[in-house]
């Protein structure tokens, strides 16, 4: 089923040319705060076999659902977002405890309505990501675990005719991840095991 190997052929076009330019810029301008970038979640449309979620690094709005954790008096009443982050969110903060409390990083159930679509995810098991972070791969994978509840894609899903996949993308270094189901956990998406990756969609592992 074509269609994804675009993308990953393309994550490695973008590696070989403007990646470092772009993270020069950042570099520059990190004492700016860059533009938050919406969560994607594409949903199904017409012909399209893949639908990717991306998450990525430094995300306001999931640093915006940590610090409402963190410190439930900053919740403001007027705010739209800390209504739908509190609303939204709840998941993936009982998945982050779960987390933080397991200093060997164990899987993480991601259960879906349907059983074929659960998951276990490892996060962050070098400990490398901020706390924020880990909260915004485990968010990434929670909302790949909420498409796969909808029942109209279930028959879809089913028969394979549109995959579910999570990537997240670390804006400061210009690196994208993939989840890697067989794996349990994101893996950079790099020249030495893209063609992997790309045989774990064929097979509809991911
Ligand atoms: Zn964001």
């Amino acid at each position: 089923m074509p269609g994804l190997q675009k993308i990953l052929n393309g994550v490695i076009r973008f590696r070989q040319t403007v990646r470092k330019d772009l993270v020069k810029q950042f570099e520059q301008i990190l004492s700016v705060t860059t533009e938050p970038a919406a969560l994607e979640l594409a949903v199904k449309r017409g012909k399209i076999n893949h639908v990717i979620v991306c998450g990525h690094s430094d995300c306001k709005a999931i640093n915006t659902l940590y610090n409402l954790h963190k410190c439930p008096k900053s919740f403001d009443a007027e705010s739209p977002m800390d209504h739908w982050l509190r609303r939204h969110g709840f998941n993936s903060i009982k998945k982050l405890e779960k987390r933080l409390a397991d200093k060997t990083a164990g899987p993480i159930e991601f259960v879906s309505d349907n059983p074929l679509f659960s998951f276990q995810a490892i996060i962050d098991p070098e400990d490398k990501l901020n706390v924020e972070d880990k909260l915004s791969q485990i968010n990434t994978l929670q909302q790949l675990e909420n498409v796969a509840s909808h029942g109209f894609l279930k028959e879809f899903l089913e028969s394979q005719t549109v995959d579910l996949h999570a990537m997240w993308f670390d804006i400061y270094t210009g690196e994208m991840h993939m989840f890697s189901k067989p794996n349990n956990r994101f893996v950079l998406v790099d020249e030495s095991n893209v063609e992997e990756l790309i045989d774990e969609v064929d097979k509809h592992q991911t």
